[in-house]
């Protein structure tokens, strides 16, 4: 054992021992072996479950510490094992071929500040399911964290028996090290979750990258849903975290038959119900200008209470809402920018076609996450064809999807721009044939 638990000086020894890290895992241990390393992963992060939500909370300063808590509990016990490695088979009397799916080798990963712990642990799951070993460059936001979660992963994998260094990542990560991992002829394909100048700088290192990206999630909730549903589903979605999730919805657009009554649901759930006075307030300070000339999330407010945001508004409360909500125009700029704060803008719109037709504006063509509270099945096939985006829930939050309210695996990375969708061990391996040809192997 090199003793380093995956964490190291330099973009070179963090390869390097992730490529040993790999052969002795291909070569040495068996599918079983992987499973059971999963097991040990679990059994080690489950018990310090608050220590890294403590830390992540204290480093990044963004989010909820009780949610990350069920978010990072979320990605390591419902990510994936080998079991969802697809084969194919084909036989005819002319012989038997069999398709599998073999590791890539070592991947390059690329972690976000909003979710440190949990892209670590799922994305290291995944892929040692794949058969692969990553090496992490961390965002430098939350490096220690990161450091905190690599390390235990790889205590549990070498407790159990493994190979060390399975995952590893530099110590003090920067862009200068993401561009020697890009660049090292080992790393076979690149992982990406984060905004969208990571995405850009991913796609033009010439390798294979399968990139989750930003969103703006909308959701519409029309005058069929059940309103006293939908406004508690999307309390809870979108407050989740403080709202830093990708897929956390954003923005709702509500018909107006319904609209009153949804806000007098929402502010009877504990949410702070702003003027259209402070709303405007609260946007001017939430939107940033970018260089670029386009908006963003203003940093200094992304993940924080809303209570902390509403005072920087100069609206004081003395308690603790898990969202401030406010009556928006659709062209506010915070229904049209991804906020990642628990500000949520709601906008009154005539008729569900209008919602619809606002909320595939505001998505932007993401392709990311969307929500509809509706009872009309006809409507909501209508907004999920042209919605188009990864993940789709009806009468349901975005997290319904993974299993949180409804049904599904667990994964945080959500590749949008290139296609993979809700990533899993499927998603970082090599389709690879054998084939025993001459009628070989087919018994009819
Ligand atoms: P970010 O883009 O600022 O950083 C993400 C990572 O990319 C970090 O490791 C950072 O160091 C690196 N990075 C940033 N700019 C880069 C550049 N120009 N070139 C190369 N690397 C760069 O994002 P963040 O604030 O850490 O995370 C929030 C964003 O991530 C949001 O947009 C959110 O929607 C997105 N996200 C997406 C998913 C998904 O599954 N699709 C999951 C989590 C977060």
């Amino acid at each position: 054992m090199s003793g380093k638990l995956g964490v190291f000086d330099t973009a070179n020894e963090a390869i390097e021992a992730a490529v040993a890290a790999q052969k002795d895992l291909v070569l040495n241990y068996t599918l079983e072996d992987r499973d059971r390393f999963i097991g040990a992963i679990r059994a080690k992060i489950m018990p310090v479950m608050k220590e890294l939500a403590t830390s992540e909370f204290e480093e990044t300063g963004y989010g909820r510490f009780e949610d990350k808590i069920a978010k990072n509990t979320g990605a390591v016990m419902l990510s994936q094992g080998t079991e969802a490695i697809p084969k194919n088979m084909y036989v005819s009397d002319k012989g038997l071929t069999v398709e599998y799916y073999a590791p890539f080798g070592v991947i390059g990963a690329v972690t976000p500040v909003t979710n440190p712990a949990a892209t670590v642990c799922g994305n290291g799951i995944a892929n040692m399911a794949a058969g692969n070993a990553v090496v992490f460059n961390a965002h430098p936001g939350a490096k220690k964290t990161s450091a905190m979660t690599v390390r235990l992963v790889n205590e549990a994998i070498t407790e159990a028996g493994g190979p060390d260094n399975l995952f590893s990542m530099v110590e003090n990560p920067t862009l200068e090290t993401l561009d020697e991992i890009m660049a090292h002829p080992a790393i076979k394909l690149l992982v990406g979750t984060g905004g969208p100048g990571m995405v850009k700088t991913l796609m033009k290192s010439g390798k294979k990258v399968i990139a989750a990206g930003a969103g703006n999630p909308p959701s519409i909730v029309d005058e069929t849903a059940d309103i006293k549903k939908a406004a508690a589903g999307l309390y809870a979605s979108s407050s989740f975290d403080n709202n830093l999730l990708c897929i956390a919805e954003k923005e709702i657009f509500v018909v107006d038959a319904v609209f009153d009554d949804f806000m007098k649901q929402l502010e009877a759930l504990g949410a702070y119900v702003c003027t259209k006075e402070q709303g405007k307030k609260l946007t001017e300070i939430c939107v940033s200008e970018l260089p670029n000339g386009g908006h963003g999330a203003n940093k200094k407010f992304v993940g924080k209470y809303a209570n902390v945001i509403l005072k920087e508004a100069g609206i004081e409360i003395d308690s603790d809402p898990r969202i401030a909500i406010f009556e928006a125009e659709n062209d506010d700029l915070l229904v049209q920018t991804e906020q990642m704060m628990p500000i949520i803008p709601i906008v009154r719109c005539k008729d569900f076609e209008e919602a619809m037709k606002r909320a595939v504006h505001a998505e932007h063509g993401c392709t990311h996450s969307a929500s509809i509270w509706s009872k009309n099945i006809d409507r909501v096939t209508a907004f999920g064809k042209v919605i188009n985006t990864t993940i789709f829930v009806q009468n349901g939050g975005t997290m319904a999807a993974f299993g949180l309210g409804g049904s599904g695996t667990n994964s945080p990375t959500i590749a949008t721009p290139t296609g993979e969708g809700v990533t899993g061990p499927q998603s970082f391996v090599r389709r690879r044939r054998f084939c025993m040809a001459d009628g070989g192997n087919y018994l009819l």
